[in-house]
């Protein structure tokens, strides 16, 4: 072997003594990226079969593929079973479109929403079935309550990143059962519960929370109770979404709670507004997240060319100081009504 065989050998070695050592060890960061609501039926389901199923993904695809989780609420079932429950709307997709998901990136979506039983408990089931061989994880729905309570854990680059979801909308159309299909239900004494023992099982917890008033560009004071019960437990982030419109962040002790994400794929006209949140967990317990708005028109979401769609997550500490106080005196929360 003559010298010039050894030179790219050499060449790596430099380079590996030319980093520090901390930065040849040091574990990299876990990237996040978590949209809103996303229907596969009605306008949607329309819009579909005359484009195809890729269509409303196509110009978020690459971002939704790049981020090492990608998060979304599911708010359809999926399943041919079933018949419409009674509510003003029910929504039932093909269960042949949930492979879009998959292809335009997504690894976990929530399922705890007001739509996924819009066609019964079977077609509830089918739904958590559907997306999970897909090869996408469920979290809040399941085959009985213990099930849709469950922590999911998704490990990357050698972190734990937890999963809970919730509803927090009353009144609660399905009860939960332990021997049925059923949702997970918001209350702040299964949250309080729930994340305190998730806590002590996962590096980052992460709590989605499907409540609010629908177009509501405030978040309800029903809320914001349940985003701060699951702070107060030991979440580390609280993504929301069903209003449909984005919300107001806040920054509660610390830690950022994203009261509504508003629509991702919900209508072919674009109704509404939505936005995009990406977070950065680091080894350690750090998170950065930001939220930016979308552009949603023509049913597909992408970046706004515009510099004003910028959402800062700037915190809006002291906001809810009174209601904190009020909390304390154990006031009881406001109704949301609901589709
Ligand atoms: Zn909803």
């Amino acid at each position: 072997m003559t010298l010039l065989n050894y030179k790219p050998i050499a060449l790596c070695c430099l380079c590996l003594i030319a980093l520090p050592l901390d930065a040849q060890t040091r574990p990299r960061p876990v990237t996040l990226v978590a949209v809103g609501d996303i229907l596969l039926a009605d306008s949607v389901g329309r819009m579909i079969r005359k484009k195809g199923a890729d269509f409303p993904f196509a110009r978020m695809k690459s971002t939704l593929q790049n981020a090492d989780i990608t998060f979304g609420n599911l708010e359809c079932c999926v399943s041919k079973r079933g018949a419409p429950i009674e509510k003003r709307f029910t929504f039932r997709a093909d269960p042949g479109l949930v492979g879009v998901l998959k292809r335009s990136g997504f690894t976990i979506v929530s399922l705890a929403n007001n739509h996924t039983w819009d066609y019964g408990r079977n077609a509830l089931e089918d739904t958590v079935q559907s997306v999970r061989e897909s090869g996408i994880k469920t979290v809040g729905a399941g085959r009985n309550r213990t099930e849709a309570h469950r922590l999911v854990i998704i490990e990357k680059n050698g972190m734990k990143i937890g999963f809970l979801a919730y509803l927090g909308l009353i009144p609660a159309l399905i009860s939960e059962s332990e021997t049925e299909p059923t949702l997970s239900m918001a209350s702040e004494k299964a949250i309080t519960a729930e994340v305190s023992r998730a806590r002590k099982q996962v590096d980052f917890l992460l709590v989605s929370l499907h409540a609010g008033q629908e177009m509501a560009q405030r978040s309800t004071p029903r809320q914001r109770g349940f985003a701060h019960a699951a702070i107060d437990a030991g979440a580390d982030m609280v993504i929301g979404h069903h209003p449909h419109v984005m919300q107001l962040p806040e920054t509660y002790h610390g830690k950022q709670i994203f009261y509504s994400l508003g629509n991702f794929v919900f209508s072919s006209e674009g109704r509404g507004s939505g936005s995009f949140l990406k977070a950065t967990l680091y080894p350690g317990g750090k998170l950065i997240a930001r939220q930016t708005k979308l552009d949603l028109s023509g049913g597909q979401p992408h970046f706004s060319s515009s510099l004003s769609s910028l959402l800062s997550s700037k915190p809006i500490r002291g906001r809810h100081r009174k209601e904190r106080a009020a909390k304390r005196n154990r006031k009881p929360v406001g109704r949301t009504p609901q589709e």
